[in-house]
């Protein structure tokens, strides 16, 4: 009971993409994407590789802009307006497959740099909201190293601990478990499941089918450009509906 509350599924929206298009130059990335995300809820994105998936994810934090459609951002619809893209990245973080950590800053500095510069966060302040994050990644004795004397999972869960030192309030992820070696990826999982476990809109693109199963409330398959099939897990697993779901599935599972 306790655990369903603190993962209970709000009916306000986080996200809202309505006929969404993106080009590269001419070629088509993104076709009529449409989909809501509703705070508290956590989607996971799969598909091959090439189909999109990343670009979709970019564009919600506006590393990659979108020629139609809209896309709303906690209430905020992203237009070329600057002002709007900052108080969405500062709400929107985001992990990718290589950690993208500063090598020549120590943990603790990757954690603060961010909450004092543009969140202007007095830095001691930044300091002890850092070590709490530290803590729940559980690496905090890790604080005054540098990247590169951590492992890939250890480093992973410091890209994570920097993600939520700007409390954001979605958490993007794009494949952040591909680049670890195998005994690395649970790990960073069990970071990504207890950030579900406390309620966090999460969007996680991931092969991880067994982290699908445990924690998505939905699944959305993604195949050239387009959304081809979404439903919650078990019956995304257990009944693929299109051809292309199933063939995904059975070269993955
Ligand atoms: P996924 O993450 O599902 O592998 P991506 O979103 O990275 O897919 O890429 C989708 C398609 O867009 C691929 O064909 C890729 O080559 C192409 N693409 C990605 N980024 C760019 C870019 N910056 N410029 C041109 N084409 C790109
Ligand atoms: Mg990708």
């Amino acid at each position: 009971m306790a655990e369903a509350q603190k993962m209970q599924v709000t009916d306000e929206v986080a996200i809202s993409i309505s006929n969404m298009n993106k080009w590269y130059g001419t070629f088509h990335v993104l076709r009529d994407i449409n989909m809501t995300v509703n705070r508290g809820e956590r989607i996971v994105i799969c598909g091959p590789s090439g189909s999109g998936k990343s670009t979709l994810i970019r564009c919600i934090n506006r590393l990659e802009e979108h020629q139609q459609g809209q896309i709303v951002v906690d209430g905020t619809e992203l237009t070329s307006d600057l002002k709007n893209i900052d108080k969405v990245r500062s709400e929107v973080g985001m992990v990718f497959q290589h950690f993208n950590l500063f090598p020549h800053l120590t943990i603790l500095e990757n954690c603060t740099l961010a909450p004092i510069w543009v969140r202007k966060i007095p830095k001691r302040e930044a300091e002890e909201t850092a070590m709490h994050f530290l803590t729940k990644v559980k690496i905090p004795e890790q604080a005054n190293k540098y990247p590169g004397q951590l492992s890939g999972g250890q480093q992973q869960r410091v890209a994570i601990a920097r993600s939520l030192c700007m409390k954001p309030r979605i958490m993007l992820f794009d494949e952040p478990t591909s680049a670890l070696d195998p005994e690395m990826i649970k790990e960073v999982l069990d970071t990504m499941i207890a950030l579900a476990e406390e309620g966090m809109t999460m969007l996680c693109v991931t092969h991880e089918m067994g982290f699908a199963q445990a924690v998505a409330n939905r699944v959305i398959f993604m195949d050239q450009g387009q959304i081809v099939e979404q439903n919650e897990p078990k019956e995304f697993f257990n009944n693929p509906k299109s051809d292309r779901t199933k063939l995904f599935l059975s070269q993955i599972l």
